[in-house]
């Protein structure tokens, strides 16, 4: 690993420099009333790149895994694959999100390579940021938190409340080849231990500072939800205000269930194939076909679907990930109209229900 420095007054020839090279994917404010959202998107320049953002709407996997993607066109019986990557950097992601798209590689290539995510994945450099403003619902402090992040190619952290003989700027670890290629953009020097220790301190206070709080371990919570599994009146209380719209699986950085649809031309001839994020907090998703003509739906309830979900987060995948399926981003919180989606919420009324029932 290579450490440089990044003068704050250089930072925007650096961006820019970059831009005229590569199509760069960042945040950027996407629209401000009483609060501030913030979406990762294609940068134009470096006035609108906002490395103090709090979270983004969408998580960042989308540059490698779109909400909605043509992946085959076919016509007159013949057809052919229609992703094709090119070389972009996927800039300003924060620590838990690299977590969550290190859970994603690990997925999407444990058994058959989706070629769909990994053409992509493969294409980007992925430079994490350090994470400047902490967003209200997160707690990712207190989930997966000895989990290192890890996969990304640069990691840039801001160095503030310098002494005044100090420079502002930006520590710059590059960790591969990727890494090192976007060096040529910007006036780097080499760090001095100084500001390395500065970025480990910056990186490393912040954990304590999220403004929630699980107080479990990974264990200790597996271990209570499932024993709950079957108290079908607290998945009821938990689900009661659940209209279904799937935004916390939505919203998610660990969902990665998709499903696809093929859609023909009006020649009957020719069409596409298009793979599409889907949900297993919707309606629909469990619901499958049987063989008299009949549907049967295996998740009918909000209930069945809002303890898929739990499960699915803090104990299915578990063993396989070596942590849960949740960064403790909060993006789920926010995005729940009837705010009754957050893991914090859900899991201290689990913990509390168990323990009054063993009393
Ligand atoms: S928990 Fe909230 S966000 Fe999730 S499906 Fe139900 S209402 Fe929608
Ligand atoms: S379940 Fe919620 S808090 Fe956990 S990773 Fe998904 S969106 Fe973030």
């Amino acid at each position: 690993m290579n450490t440089y420095f990044i003068k704050e007054s250089d930072f925007n020839n650096f961006i820019d420099n970059m831009l005229l090279q590569l199509p760069v994917i960042a945040p950027v404010l996407s629209s401000e009333s009483v609060e501030s959202f913030f979406s990762f998107e294609f940068l134009k320049n470096h006035d609108e790149l906002r490395l103090d953002y709090d979270i983004t709407i969408l998580p960042p996997k989308k540059a490698f895994f779109p909400p909605r993607q043509v992946i085959i066109e076919f016509s007159h019986g013949k057809f052919h694959g229609t992703v094709n990557a090119k070389k972009q950097v996927l800039l300003g992601v924060h620590p838990y999100d690299i977590k969550a798209i290190d859970q994603t590689d690990f997925l999407f290539t444990e058994n058959y390579e989706d070629i769909n995510y990994t053409a992509y994945r493969n294409a980007t450099t992925l430079v994490c940021s350090n994470i400047q403003t902490i967003s209200k619902r997160a707690f990712w402090g207190s989930i997966s938190h000895d989990v290192p992040a890890r996969g990304h190619d640069a990691f840039l952290t801001k160095l503030t409340d310098l002494n005044e003989a100090e420079e502002e700027g930006y520590l710059f670890e590059v960790f591969n080849e990727k890494g090192h290629e976007l060096l040529s953009f910007g006036q780097f020097l080499l760090a001095t231990e100084l500001q390395i220790q500065q970025a480990k301190s910056i990186n490393e206070s912040i954990k304590d500072k999220c403004p929630q709080q699980l107080n479990y371990s990974q264990d200790e919570m597996a271990n209570t939800i499932c024993r709950s599994f079957n108290n079908t009146a607290l998945w009821d209380e938990l689900a009661q205000d659940c209209f279904s719209c799937g935004s916390c699986n939505t919203t998610c950085p660990t969902c990665y269930c998709f499903n696809v649809e093929d859609s023909w031309n009006i020649d009957q001839q020719s069409g596409q194939r298009t793979r599409y994020w889907d949900s297993c907090m919707t309606e629909d998703f469990a619901k499958i076909s049987s063989a008299d003509g009949q549907s049967e739906n295996f998740r009918k309830t909000t209930a069945a679907r809002m303890r898929h979900r739990i499960m699915r987060k803090m104990v299915y995948l578990n063993d396989k990930l070596g942590t849960q399926a949740c960064v403790g981003c909060g993006r789920c919180s926010i995005a729940c109209t009837a705010d009754i989606a957050d893991p914090v919420n859900i899991i201290k009324r689990i913990m509390e229900e168990a323990a009054n029932d063993s009393l």
